[in-house]
């Protein structure tokens, strides 16, 4: 039996209330499956946590959860906290502190849930992104007044970092996954007409790691045209690689397409055993809906099943993931999806479906 221990950051807002269903899902997962336990430490930090000591996180924060196997994160940002102040003091602080280069967001189509695509075969599509998630845009490099010119006249930098390792391994990686898919397919987004030094570097990049997967078809598109792409002609879509912004900004269409910022999940990997990974929803802390017991918990248990496939438990993941489709197909949705279920009851039905599949067992 393994047994794991798992770093616990609820965070805020809605973040508290979906990180606990997606822990009861695990911890019930542990239990009939007999496969693996675990136990979780909670770490408070996040924007209440800021108003209270100056700080998002503890100074040797990241030293306290860096021998943790895995972290399970939910959401940060609060309205009286600057967002680039909760972003950087704990989520950013994470990625970029455990060097988790690649951040996956897979887009599905979940069956009852009727999204915002227009598409004959939806239920067929799937695609994954995988997004550059320690440099680009978000290098953290820049600087206000950068001319000296002081109000109304001020010069702000914010400068893009493009490495070609950086670039090298998430493109390598997108290539690994395209691999373990049935349409061995990886397009590469950028924007490399307008910015010709960093995005250029990609492009070459892409170019020469594209060599070593001859199995491979690839094609690259400007991230304005993708955009357009993931609407138009998202059967085309299998595993697209991106820089930081314009992953980040691809996959809540990805998600919105399919239904709902709610449902989408996401895995910050470090792959390179040093550090662990962070599992988290792709959405933010909804401030507008916290409280209220109807946040969609799909997003934090989709999530889940990709930390339980990453801790090296597929069959695990493949059932929180099946017991998820069942849900939704049953009806049982919260209301950004179009139903009238809470928060509890969507995870209740998540629960029960796995237990029914134990039963068949
Ligand atoms: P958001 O993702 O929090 O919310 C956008 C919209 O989607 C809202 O209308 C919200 O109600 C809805 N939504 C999001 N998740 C949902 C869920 N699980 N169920 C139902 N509806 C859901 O984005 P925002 O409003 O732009 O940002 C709010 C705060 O979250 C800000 O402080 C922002 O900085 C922060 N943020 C944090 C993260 C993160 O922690 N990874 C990501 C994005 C935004
Ligand atoms: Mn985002």
């Amino acid at each position: 039996k393994q047994h794991f221990k798992l770093a616990v950051i609820p965070g805020d807002g809605i973040g508290e209330e979906v990180i606990q269903e997606g822990l009861r899902v695990v911890d019930h997962l542990s239990k009939t499956s007999n496969k693996f336990t675990f136990e979780s430490d909670y770490f408070p930090w996040g924007c209440e946590y800021y108003l209270e000591h100056g700080k998002m996180m503890d100074e040797d924060g990241l030293e306290r959860i860096k021998n943790h196997d895995a972290i399970y994160f939910g959401a940060v940002g609060y309205p009286t906290v600057p967002d680039h102040i909760s972003l950087w003091g704990l989520r950013l602080a994470i990625c970029q502190g455990f060097d988790q280069w690649a951040n996956i967001r897979p887009v599905e189509f979940l069956p009852g849930v009727e999204g915002k695509l227009n598409h004959p075969h939806k239920e067929k599509l799937n695609w994954v992104l995988v997004r550059e998630n320690t440099e680009g845009e978000y290098s953290g490099i820049g600087g206000r007044n950068f001319a000296g010119r002081g109000p109304g006249k001020e010069v702000a930098v914010q400068s893009s970092v493009f490495t070609e390792e950086g670039c090298e391994r998430v493109i390598r990686h997108a290539f690994d996954l395209a691999m373990k898919r049935d349409r061995k397919k990886v397009t590469s987004v950028t924007k490399s007409n307008a910015q010709q030094y960093g995005m250029v570097l990609w492009d070459e990049v892409f170019k020469r790691v594209s060599r070593d997967y001859p199995e491979v078809e690839t094609d690259q598109w400007l991230v304005d045209a993708m955009a357009a792409r993931f609407v138009l002609h998202p059967e085309e879509l299998e595993v697209v690689v991106a820089s930081n912004l314009h992953a980040d900004i691809l996959s809540d269409l990805g998600s919105a397409l399919a239904g709902s910022l709610g449902i989408a999940p996401s895995a910050n990997i470090h792959l390179d055993g040093r550090f662990p990974s962070m599992f988290e929803s792709v959405h933010g802390s909804a401030p507008d809906i916290a409280g209220q017991g109807i946040a969609n918990p799909i997003g934090t248990i989709g999530s889940a099943a990709l930390m339980l496939e990453h801790l090296g438990l597929k069959q695990e993941a493949d059932l929180i993931n099946e017991a998820i489709r069942a849900t939704t197909k049953d009806g049982i949705l919260t209301a950004d999806i179009g139903g009238t279920s809470s928060t509890r009851e969507v995870t209740d039905a998540i629960i029960s479906h796995i237990s029914s599949k134990y039963a068949n067992v």
